[in-house]
This record gives structure tokens, sequence and C-alpha cells, in this order.
């Protein structure tokens, strides 16, 4: 379909011939979604910020695998708990994320085939890539009764993050460049917010109403909360 070529023209790369069936199927399935979702919601904010995310489901009893795509504004990671105080890196959020998930039957959505809830395993992956891929580093977990806060070292690169292990098969490296940082310190009760910004004479720090420059390796501090990454192999830019 033209949209699905439209779209793998958007992706820059002429892999489609050796694209598998099923897998040529799911591209024309999210590019179907993709451009659905653009006659509700277009934007400019869309247009950088929105990437689309592929849930797949496996039913344990009868084989059937199911596809979801949903939109998505921001990536939602969750950080591995460590016993030690290791560190931990963006890589790893990024495998926990994507990571095949066992449900049992009680959590477990409605298979398509058996047509009732089963034993299933559910895996994410992203399908379509944003032009600024917002990453959230979970650091609140909910409990119960209580909210904590997790402030394990998070390592992440400046540069160069490649997300196209999370993509669709075969979309090659996906890279990009972080240029901007939201942190969060204190406590779930009492937190403050500040962000560092790459701006033209380097990266600068964003403390309320100071402004003050700051040092590459001073980025990376336990209080990292938001990622901003900018895709660096593609043909279009992001307005500052
Ligand atoms: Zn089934």
């Amino acid at each position: 379909s033209s949209a699905l070529l439209q779209w793998l023209q958007v992706r820059g790369k002429k892999f489609w011939p050796v694209l598998s069936e099923l897998d040529r199927r799911i591209a024309e399935e999210a590019a179907a979604m993709w451009k659905k979702h653009l006659e509700r919601d277009d934007s400019k904010i869309v247009d950088l910020f929105s990437g689309q995310l592929r849930s797949t489901l496996h039913c344990s009893v009868c084989s059937h695998y199911s596809t979801t795509f949903d939109v998505f504004g921001d990536l939602s990671l969750p950080i591995p708990k460590r016993s030690s105080a290791a560190e931990v890196t963006l890589k790893e959020c990024l495998d926990l994320f994507s990571q095949e998930e066992k449900l049992d039957k009680e959590n477990a959505p409605m298979c398509e085939r058996c047509n009732r809830r089963t034993e299933s395993t559910k895996r994410l992956s992203i399908q379509r890539f944003p032009q600024v891929i917002v990453i959230h580093l979970n650091r609140f977990a909910m409990s119960r009764w209580s909210i904590s806060k997790s402030t394990v070292y998070v390592s992440f690169p400046l540069t160069n993050l490649d997300l196209g292990p999370y993509g669709p098969v075969d979309c090659g490296p996906v890279l990009y460049d972080l240029y901007a940082m939201c942190n969060h310190s204190g406590t779930v009760n009492m937190g403050h917010y500040t962000a560092c910004c790459l701006e033209e004479d380097g990266w600068c720090f964003y403390n309320d109403s100071s402004v003050t420059p700051v040092s590459e390796n001073q980025l990376q501090t336990n209080q990292a909360y938001v990622l901003f990454y900018q895709r660096s192999n593609s043909t279009a830019t992001v307005r500052k």
C-alpha cells in the first residue's frame, strides 16, 4: 500500500523486500493505525514526539499471536532492582522494558482465538520511532500503601544511543543524541526539579531562575529523571 511505502521511505531504508510476509503484514497494519491516529490528532507535537509501541501477545494454549499498537509520547522504563550498589545502565532498563513478560490467566487479556483469558506472554517493542524520544526513568514505585523513590544511578550515553534493537526486525541502527534532561532531587514528599539543556555553547544547568554552564561529565547523576533524545541518523531536524 502507499501508506506502507511512505512509511518505509520515512525510515529511509530499502529493506522491505527482505521483510517476511508476517513482518510486512504487521508493518502495514502499524502504518494503517498510525494514519488513523494522524486523522484524529496531528500537530507539530505529534511530528516530533509521538511514536508507536507494538505489543505482542502470545497465547500459551493455542499459540496464537496477536499484535496491538499504541501511540506513545514518552517511554516509561522500569529500573532493574539491584542488591548491590552497582550502577544500572539505560540499556538494562530498555532490556527490562522489552523483555518477555509472563501473564497468568487473571492478568492476561482475552486470547482472540480461545476467546478466554489464558496464560500468555507479552512483549513490547517500538514500531515507529519519534524524532525526539522522551525517556522517563520510572524512579517512583507505587506499592499498596506508599510511594517510594529509587535513587539508583542509571548511566546513559550522551550520543549514539541505539534503539534499533528495540525496533522492528532488521530496522538497523536507530541513533539518538541527548539534548536535554530533567532531574528530580529530594524525596517523594519534598522534591525539586532542575534541567540540563544543550545550547550552542555547551550544556547549561537550569535551576529555577539561575542558569549556569555545566560540563558533560556532571550530567550523569542519580537524580536523572527524564531524558530527551533527538534522532541523529535521519534527515529531519528538530527546532530548538
Ligand atoms: Zn489462545
